[in-house]
């Protein structure tokens, strides 16, 4: 039988809690540190998107498939809501259409579950979709919808409630160093194994580390619209041509390229401003779209008008809105790495620092945590 240990988390966010659960499900005692009030970070500023199917095919693909299990499982257990959605990329450019018709005659080899509809199968699906010079869908069963701050508040509560798992809030971490962790207030606690789970901050824990991983920061920019009626749904997820040249997925197609080519030489602001833009709705029934990646300018608070005007404009493209008010904008920051899914790292013996690199990690951090505890450090994709 596997020795029972103290395990210290610290961070609240997704990955945090991903590690507090599959920790504690296998026994050990897990306490919980979050500086914040409540979790503020990436993990509750995102779309709510479980996007198994933009990941590339093989271990990811399966590790992405085994998370939308275990958030099923919380949906089940934790009462969170979650609306199993599917998505549908739409193909409003020949290229597009080429490129979805591809990865629809790979996806069974690949081992995706997808296949294209025309028209009217896309209306039946989501009756918001802009159906001017609209060539074709693709349609996956796989993503789901999470209301990101409803799931992430509502977690702790569950994983105390059922494992016994402690969670501190307010207290910040200024010092780790095995077996102990330090607070702000300058008490010192104990633990076996210590994971730090800081999001894109963990530079402030350990510079040297975060110096060398070539991760870099990235920020985001999102917006809320609506309220939108109460009877209206949006549907599935709805992405278009920007998310056809982005996600690796497509990578397998050849014909992805000519997309990349068309938006680099016609609209090459979606490149300057990293644009890709994808929708979701959420609990309340608002609109969420975004996004944007900046690399140069992680931080800066200020929020570019001139993108979200550009993400607005492809929303367009793409769906049509009974109501189309601005409710919310905001930027998030998330930790970016060129090859890895996550980055692990033991800085000295008992402490491991976990990092979501991919800016998927709604999608992958249970499926990562539980192959962690299982012995499988999943980094990088293994095809199979
Ligand atoms: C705008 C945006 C949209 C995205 N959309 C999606 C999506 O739809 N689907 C998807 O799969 N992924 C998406 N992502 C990526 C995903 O949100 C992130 O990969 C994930 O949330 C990272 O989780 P985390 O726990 O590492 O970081 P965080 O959520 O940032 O959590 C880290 C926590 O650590 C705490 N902390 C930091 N330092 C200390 C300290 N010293 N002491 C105590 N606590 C500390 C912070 O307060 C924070 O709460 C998106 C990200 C962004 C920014």
């Amino acid at each position: 039988m596997t020795k029972i240990q103290k395990i210290g988390i610290i961070g609240a966010g997704i990955v945090g809690l991903s590690h507090a659960w599959s920790a504690a499900k296998r026994g050990h005692s897990v306490t919980v540190f979050e500086r914040s009030s409540k979790a503020y970070g990436a993990s509750i500023r995102n779309f709510g998107m479980v996007w198994p199917i933009g990941l590339p095919h093989g271990k990811l693909y399966q590790t992405g498939l085994e998370s939308r299990e275990l958030w099923l499982e919380l949906q089940k257990n934790a009462g969170i809501w979650i609306n199993p959605c599917g998505s549908l990329h739409l193909a409003h450019e020949k290229d597009e259409w080429e490129v979805l018709q591809e990865f629809a005659s790979l996806a069974p080899t690949l081992g995706y579950k997808c296949n294209l509809l025309n028209k009217n199968d896309i209306i039946k699906k989501s009756k918001s979709t802009n159906t001017t010079n609209l060539y074709g869908a693709l349609w996956s069963p796989t993503e789901l919808c999470i209301d990101s701050p409803n799931a992430i508040n509502t977690i702790p509560l569950w994983l105390e409630q059922t494992y016994n798992v402690k969670f501190f809030f307010d207290s910040t971490i200024t010092n780790v160093k095995h077996p102990e962790i330090q607070l702000s207030t300058g008490e010192k606690v104990p633990f076996d194994q210590i994971f730090i789970c800081t999001g894109h901050d963990f530079k402030t824990l350990f510079p040297i580390v975060y110096q060398a991983s070539e991760i870099k920061q990235c920020k985001l920019q999102m917006i809320k619209i609506g309220p939108q009626p109460k009877e209206w749904l949006l549907g599935p997820h709805i992405a278009g041509g920007l998310t056809i040249r982005h996600y690796k997925n497509f990578q397998a197609c050849r014909s992805q390229i000519k997309v990349k080519e068309r938006y680099a030489s016609k609209s090459p602001k979606f490149d300057k401003f990293g644009i890709h833009v994808m929708a979701s709705q959420n609990q309340s029934g608002d609109v969420i779209t975004g996004d944007s990646h900046d690399y140069d300018h992680p931080n800066d608070p200020f929020n570019n008008e001139e993108i979200d005007n550009l993400i607005i404009q492809e929303l367009k493209k793409l769906v049509t809105l009974p109501n189309n008010e601005i409710k919310n904008r905001w930027n998030g920051i998330y930790a970016k790495h060129q090859d890895l899914i996550q980055f692990i790292n033991n800085p000295e013996n008992g402490v491991t620092i976990v990092n979501s690199t991919s800016g998927l990690g709604m999608t992958m951090s249970f499926g990562l945590a539980e192959a962690y505890w299982r012995g499988d450090i999943i980094t990088k994709n293994q095809e199979g």
